[in-house]
């Protein structure tokens, strides 16, 4: 399991309606909803966000693809709009793409760079299968099991565990399921399980140095 950011998108909100900020690895976006739904457009809202990525997505493929080419083409424009409808008797969302060309490419180029929209990353996403997961960070006092070394204990609480899968399939040196006593101190270095332990999202892992514990 690899995921694609090495740190996620964090998304806060607060009172201020319905302000949110969206931290990404250079930075902070604000996203809100518009006026008449209650918000004050500070910034797009999720459906604008979704489409921006759609038409972000379809002109770096295509300025990519331009590029590789050596082709001379100054500028493209995208429209992007979506809608939805019922489809075959299934709700279903129609987003489309309009492409605006200077006039000097010729018809086969505006048919490749067509084709090359269509096989835009994002766009490949959203035509497949997409499965949401969803985790509660839990707090509290529950049942814990300690596994330490002489440097860190790290404990695990396994009501709390959500099964996200992610310890053991991003650590399986230190976290391998098929065993009974199925975390292992000693798999990695102390640092890389600590960082490991900061990504579960359920709380069930907690890690503790044992050096600065007895400082
Ligand atoms: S990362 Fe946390 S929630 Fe996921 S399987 Fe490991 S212990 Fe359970």
């Amino acid at each position: 399991m690899k995921y694609k950011f090495e740190q996620p998108i964090i998304g806060k909100i607060g009172t201020d309606k319905y302000k949110c900020t969206l931290e990404w690895r250079n930075g902070v976006l604000i996203s809100d909803e518009p006026e008449d739904t209650g918000g004050k457009d500070l910034g797009p809202d999720p459906y604008t966000l979704l489409v921006g990525s759609v038409a972000s997505c379809a002109l770096v493929t295509m300025r990519m693809y331009i590029d590789r080419k050596g082709w001379d083409i100054p500028f493209i424009q995208i429209k992007v709009n979506l809608y939805q409808d019922i489809l075959n008797d299934r709700p279903t969302t129609v987003i489309d793409r309009d492409i605006i060309f200077p006039e000097t490419l010729t018809e086969e180029q505006k048919v490749k760079l067509k084709e090359i929209t269509s096989l835009c990353p994002i766009s490949k996403i959203l035509e497949a299968d997409i499965k949401f997961r969803t985790f509660i960070f839990k707090t509290g006092e529950t049942k814990t099991i300690k596994y330490g070394n002489e440097e860190i204990t790290i404990r695990w609480r396994p009501e709390f565990c959500q099964h996200s899968t992610r310890c053991w399939k991003q650590l399986p040196q230190v976290f391998n399921p098929s065993v009974k006593h199925w975390i292992n101190p000693d798999g990695a270095p102390a640092e890389r399980i600590h960082e490991q332990i900061t990504r579960c999202p359920s709380g069930a892992l907690e890690f503790v140095s044992n050096k600065e514990k007895t400082e």
